[in-house]
Order: C-alpha cells, then structure tokens, then sequence
C-alpha cells in the first residue's frame, strides 16, 4: 500500500475522525477560555478520572490480558493501581503545589515582593509506548491536568485493546475538548507531531525520541523524553546471592522483560557467574514450574515482529545457560540466561526489552564502569554489592538516570524521587511533585512599591556613573 491507497485510517471507523489540526484546535480554544486555569475545575477532571479507575479496573485489567497476557496481580500492580495511586497524589497536594510560591528573598530585594507563578503551559501532547500503556500515558496526564493544562494523549497502537478502551473511556468521564485521546500509528503520530503544541511528553525507543525532538525543534516546544536504553546490573561477590538472583530476575521476568528499566545485562566475574547460574535455575523453577509456557504468571512478547526481534538472538542457540525455548503460535519466550556473552555479540548491540539476561564477564567494578562508560548513558544502572567504597565508586564515576542498589525496578514507585533519562536514556524526569512540576512554566515575577525610601535606596543605578556610585 502507497501512502494514497491507505485508509484515512483504519481508527475512522465511521467516516468522521477529527484531523490532527483539528483535535488542537479543539485543545487550544479549550485552552484561551480558562476552564483549566481554575483549581476546582481541574480538581473535578482529577475526581473524574479516579473514577474512571474505580469503574473500569477489570476492564482495564482484561485490555491488558489481551495485549499482553499480563497476570492480573502484574495489570493491577503496575498498570491500574499504580497510575491510581498517582491520581491520588495529584488530588492530595496539587492546589498547594499550584499556589503561587514565595522564594528566600535576597537582601537587596527586601522591600521588593518576589514570587513565582506555576503557569500551566496551555496544549499538551502526551505519546505513549505500549509497554504501560496506562501507566505510561494517564500518569503523566494527571500531572498535565493538574497543571491546569488542556492535553492530546496519543496512546500506543500496539497495546491495542488499551488504547480503544482508552480512547471509549476518556471522553466518558474527562471534558470533551479539554482532553482528547488521538488514536494512530506511525503515520497519525508524524500528523499530529506537525501541528504547535505548548510542551510534548513522550514515552518510547531513543529512535523515535530523536524525530519527536526535531518535530518539537520548529516551534522550540520544551520536551521530555522518557526513553530507553541498555541497563547494566553489576554484582560482586559479598552479596547475598539468594536474594539478588530473586530480585534481578524479577525484574527481568515481569512483563516478559518488556520495562524500559529491566536490567539489560549483567556485569560480574566468572566465579559470579556461577553462583547466579545455580540459583537462577532454582528460582525460575519455583515461580514458574517445570514448563514455563503452561504458566498462568508469565506474560507474552507484545507482536510478532518483537517476538521475532527476540527470538533471533536465541537463533544459534550459543551462551543459553537457562531457558532458550520459544513458541511464535503464542509469542512465548523462556526465560533466558546467557553465560560468558562477547561484548561484540548481537544481544549487546541494542536496548533487549525481553526476557533475555546477557552476563558479560568483568573482573573488578573499574573494568564494570569502564564498560558502561564507553557506552549510552543508562536509564539506569543497578549495583548489587554490600561494599561502600563500590556504592560510592558507582555514584560518582557514572551517569545515568537513576541508580539502584541492591533492588530492581522499586525506583520507579517512589514518588518522591525523579524518574527518567540523561543523553540516549531521555531528557527530563517525572513522578509525584515531579509530573506537577514538568507541566508548569516555572514564571518568575517581581513587584516594587512606589515608596520613596525604595526609589532612594536603588537611585544609584541611574546615570549619570560615578566612581563612587560605583564602589558603594
Ligand atoms: P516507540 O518509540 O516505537 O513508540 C512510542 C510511541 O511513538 C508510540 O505511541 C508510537 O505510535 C509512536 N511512534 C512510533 N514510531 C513513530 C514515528 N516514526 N514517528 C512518530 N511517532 C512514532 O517505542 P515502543 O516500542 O512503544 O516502546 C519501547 C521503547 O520505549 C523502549 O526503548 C523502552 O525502553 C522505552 N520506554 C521507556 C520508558 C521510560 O519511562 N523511560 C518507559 C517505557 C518504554
């Protein structure tokens, strides 16, 4: 099919599907009337879309099981309740968060009033991967409505089942022109990316993060860019072995590894290596069975064209310590371990966003911080050690997103700390205050009275310049 002969899209199932112009237009009159500028309003959309959460779960949770096969604790852990919960935050601190601030006052400044405004940015575009695909998209919404903004959410195309049941719900219980869901693949995204939005909140590989970054260049739009990247676990020997083999695999496993967070790769020596082996093989049996296929607690690769991706990795069947089988009738891919990876090999050459674990043998944490500083900065780095002269190492010798020790993914759930990139990994960061924070132009302003002692008090920046005006 040429672009000529492709349907208007296959989402205008009934002929009248709004252009992307047309859905900001919608947004930006929305916008110019001020609705969102006022608190109670934008605390009702809050109030609405928690609601939305309450009467929809399962719902959600079964459009998850169809796009994913994802178990319901994972769908309602990571997905419905977790974005719940940062509802919730948003309802509990967003009108004090909103309220103009007061900074310290410089003492030149002390008979001037200084504050900073939190100015919603006016239009908004949030674009989604469909890893999380609610997460991922209505997380950051509750922060674009909090800030008082109007906001196009484009969820991904390839979590199918959550996007149409976004798309059916949203305009069921949010203001119908203050926030729109845009349905669309590849060719509606590069539609809508053409028109002027006031900030864009994107999701997604650092492939499309660089054309979301150009298209938002035109109209020097500020961006965040939440992408993804290879993530190193680096272990040493004085862990316990037990646990971190537990916590490493599952954050490798949930999701069928399909988390932009999951550890990429590990970094250990030979002697590690062993002991992770050993265990890993006991654990997986324990949580998965004899057959991991047959699991009710395992989730499947997304499509085809991911399964494909993964599964030639596995194609030479060279490395597998654990795992290695695969079944394309149902997207099933086993946990996979593999031992003694080159650097040079395929697996290492790109972000993996599946359940394959690549061990790359490193004799001590200089040559593990070598490598990851010879390569993109990491959306995170995880270091399982109990030395504090390694934590301290980790910290001050590399640069990536975030940095865990001793634990995977729990990062990600506290609200108090910043989630997100740096260089290849993303740019900008988000979660609790955070979201607020992002979708607000932070607006300086300074006020001075009339009063003659003030006027005297600052007479000696006009001219005519003297020495000892000067040097007062
Ligand atoms: P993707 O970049 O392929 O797609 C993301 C979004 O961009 C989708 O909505 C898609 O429709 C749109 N898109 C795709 N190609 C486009 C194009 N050429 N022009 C305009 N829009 C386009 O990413 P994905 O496959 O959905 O997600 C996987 C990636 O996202 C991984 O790299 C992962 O690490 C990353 N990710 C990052 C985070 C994070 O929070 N940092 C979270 C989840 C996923």
């Amino acid at each position: 099919e040429t672009s000529e002969t492709l349907p208007v899209t296959k989402y205008d199932r009934n002929g009248c599907r709004k252009s992307a112009s047309e859905v900001v237009s919608i947004a930006r009159t929305a916008f110019n009337s001020c609705k969102t500028k006022n608190v109670a309003f934008r605390r009702q959309q809050l109030k609405n879309l928690l609601r939305m959460f309450d009467e929809n779960a399962k719902a959600l949770e079964d459009a998850l099981k169809k796009d994913l096969g994802r178990p319901r604790q994972e769908a309602s852990s990571f997905d419905v309740e977790f974005t719940k919960n940062d509802v919730i935050t948003m309802l509990m601190h967003f009108e004090e968060w909103a309220k103009p601030e007061k900074p310290p006052k410089p003492l030149p400044n002390a008979l001037d009033q200084i504050c900073v405004y939190n100015d919603p940015y006016g239009v908004v575009l949030i674009i989604s991967a469909w890893n999380f695909p609610i997460t991922l998209l209505l997380g950051p919404l509750a922060g674009a409505i909090a800030g008082g903004n109007c906001v196009v959410i484009k969820p991904s195309e390839i979590a199918e089942a959550t996007a149409q049941l976004i798309a059916e719900l949203i305009p069921k219980y949010l203001d119908k022109e203050c926030y729109q869901v845009y349905l669309g693949e590849v060719m509606e995204t590069a539609e809508l990316l053409k028109e002027r939005f006031d900030y864009i909140f994107f999701t997604g590989s650092t492939t499309v993060g660089r054309i979301v970054h150009a298209a938002a260049n035109k109209y020097l739009t500020p961006v965040t860019l939440e992408l993804g990247g290879k993530s190193p676990a680096y272990i040493d020997k004085s862990v316990d072995m037990e646990m971190t083999v537990r916590r490493i695999l599952w954050g490798k496993c949930s999701n069928a590894g399909q988390i932009c967070i999951a550890p990429d790769y590990i970094l250990c020596t030979k002697e590690v290596q062993d002991k992770f082996i050993s265990i890993a093989a006991k654990v997986l049996k324990e949580w998965y069975g004899d057959d991991v296929e047959s699991s009710p607690d395992y989730c499947r690769i997304i499509s085809d064209k991911h399964y494909s991706r993964l599964n030639n990795f596995l194609a030479d069947k060279k490395n597998i310590a654990i795992g290695g089988k695969s079944n394309a009738a149902n997207r099933f891919i086993e946990p996979t371990i593999l031992v003694n990876v080159n650097p040079n090999d395929s697996v290492m050459q790109e972000e993996i966003f599946g359940p394959i674990l690549p061990i790359v043998i490193i004799e001590n944490p200089h040559e593990a911080i070598n490598f990851i500083n010879a390569r993109e900065k990491p959306l995170v780095i995880y270091v399982f050690t109990k030395s504090k002269t390694v934590k301290d190492m980790f910290a001050n010798n590399t640069s990536s997103g975030n940095l865990s020790f001793n634990e995977t993914l729990f990062h990600f759930t506290v609200d108090t700390l910043p989630f997100g990139g740096v260089g290849f990994s993303g740019m900008g960061s988000y979660h609790g205050k955070g979201s607020f924070d992002t979708f607000v132009h932070k607006k300086g302003t300074l006020e001075r009275n009339f009063a003659a002692i003030t006027e005297k008090c600052t007479a000696f920046r006009y001219p005519p310049y003297s020495e000892s005006k000067t040097n007062r």
